[in-house]
């Protein structure tokens, strides 16, 4: 498989350290708000990723954290912990709203068929693994204290901008801002690794420390997290681009500072979800979540289908106008895989071509539009039967999980989306039963009757005649 990787800002072939295993880390949810559709964007296309790696052969064991501590209003550690502002906008404490926003996080995820990692860490379980691996890198020199503060010092390594692209002068607010500047770093790029002073008396989760009574950065979350549970070596590291500096620059210096060698291979970044503002983020306000999407009538895997149509690789513009015409190539789509016959023999041999087209398009940097496109041309194709159709379609979607198989119709738009011939032959069908219950002939018309139900419709008797819909 072809990726491209952050670090080289090339694109490579995937190896693992070791054969056939994957080590996968995701960056988890910042839990003090709903997830919004751009947020989900990148766990879909890391979903996406995770399965189709699975789908590939390999045994993936993929670590999320859950941000509930520690992630400051400024990715440069500056301004006020989200959490604490998240709580003291609901009036709650910032382990309440933790709790209600990883629910509905993983609430969005089952919406989305996004499936749940195989370890879920909360940092706030690892405070003592944040203090060890900041204790260790102070006795290594890499890091001092400031201030009251413990901070990684930048200057330490021969190169902490890995991923190349990315400038001092950009480097976020509390940099360029000599207002907000943290007087205590020795070079502008260090930041925090474990905060006893800050500008903000009243954080509510503290911890005591050998520094003092405090709590971790946000950086050092996930480089401890991910070492604890997926061992000194990483295969692959994902998240949102935003994330790519200073978040995951930070976790590379600190994770090679402390185990002494090089961490993690592949660097996995999706680009964002614009909507018509710009860039979709929670601090803006005005974001749209998936039950906002719900709300207005559209099936959350429309949404997933929307995702998949674009590469992970180039931002995203969200409208609801894109989204009416994913609904409803989604409805037609579920239509012609519910029309197909099942229970017919199956040519394993007839079925290679199709599933090489797809790893061919998965295999490219993970092209999940061409990899759509293989559901369509199987759907077309002359040369395989209605079982054949469905069997491919069913391993595709193991990876795609637009639930091909068994999707529901979403009924508000079910109408529109519904094709022509589709349209077609179940009037013909009801035509062909009001003949039979004409001439009194029940047994055809019952077995018409069955035959409409297994395409999941349902006649309604009106005085203007017989009208199908789909049922609910
Ligand atoms: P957060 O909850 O803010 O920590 O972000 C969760 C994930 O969503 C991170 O991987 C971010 O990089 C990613 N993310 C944030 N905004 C967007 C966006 N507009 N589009 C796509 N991904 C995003
Ligand atoms: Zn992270």
């Amino acid at each position: 498989m072809i990726l491209y990787n952050t670090l080289g800002q090339t694109k490579q072939e995937f190896i693992p350290y070791e054969n056939k295993k994957v080590n996968m880390y995701t960056c988890g949810p910042t839990v003090y708000h709903f997830a919004h559709i751009g947020n989900l964007r990148t766990y879909i296309m890391e979903d996406v990723l995770e399965k189709y790696l699975r789908y590939s052969g390999y045994d993936v064991t993929r670590v999320m954290n859950i941000t509930d501590v520690g992630h400051l209003s400024s990715d440069a550690d500056t301004g006020e912990d989200k959490m604490l502002s998240g709580a003291k906008r609901e009036h709650k404490t910032v382990m309440e709203i933790a709790k209600f926003y990883t629910d509905a996080f993983f609430d969005d995820c089952k919406k989305l068929n996004i499936k749940t990692p195989d370890v879920v860490e909360p940092a706030t379980n690892c405070i003592d693994d944040f203090i060890n691996m900041v204790s260790v890198l102070l006795e290594k020199d890499y890091a001092y204290i400031a201030g009251g503060n413990v901070y990684f010092d930048t200057s330490k390594l021969d190169n902490y901008y890995v991923f190349g692209n990315f400038k001092e002068e950009d480097l976020a607010v509390g940099v360029r801002d000599s207002v907000d500047a943290d007087e205590n770093k020795k070079n502008k790029s260090d930041f925090v690794l474990w905060f006893t002073k800050s500008k903000f008396e009243d954080q509510e989760l503290k911890w005591d420390s050998p520094w003092g009574i405090g709590y971790p950065g946000w950086h050092i979350e996930c480089s401890a997290i991910s070492i604890k549970h997926s061992g000194e070596y990483l295969d692959i590291h994902c998240g949102g681009i935003d994330n790519a500096f200073p978040h995951h620059t930070n976790e590379i210096a600190q994770s090679e500072a402390f185990l002494g060698h090089p961490w993690c291979k592949y660097w996995f970044h999706v680009l964002h979800l614009n909507d018509a503002r710009g860039k979709m983020s929670k601090s803006k306000g005005g974001f749209l979540t998936v039950s906002l999407l719900e709300e207005n009538g559209y099936d959350p895997l429309a949404y997933r289908m929307f995702c998949l149509q674009s590469h992970y690789r180039k931002p995203l513009t969200f409208s609801y106008d894109s989204l009416d015409n994913v609904q409803k190539a989604y409805n037609k789509l579920i239509n012609r895989v519910a029309n197909l016959k099942d229970g017919e023999a199956i040519n394993e041999e007839n079925l290679v071509p199709y599933r090489q087209s797809f790893k061919d398009a998965m295999d490219n940097d993970l092209n999940t539009s061409l990899g759509l496109t293989c559901v369509y041309d199987v759907l077309k194709a002359n040369d395989l039967s209605d079982s054949e159709k469905r069997k491919l379609i069913e391993e595709f979607d193991y990876v795609l999980s637009l639930d091909l198989l068994n999707g529901k119709i979403n009924s508000e738009s079910a109408e529109i989306s519904v094709s022509d011939d589709f349209n077609k032959e179940i009037e013909e069908l009801i035509a062909k039963r009001n003949e039979a219950r004409k001439s009194k002939d029940w047994a055809t018309a019952d077995a018409i009757r069955d035959e409409l139900k297994a395409k999941k419709i349902v006649l309604i008797d009106t005085p203007q005649g017989v009208k199908w819909e789909f049922e609910k």
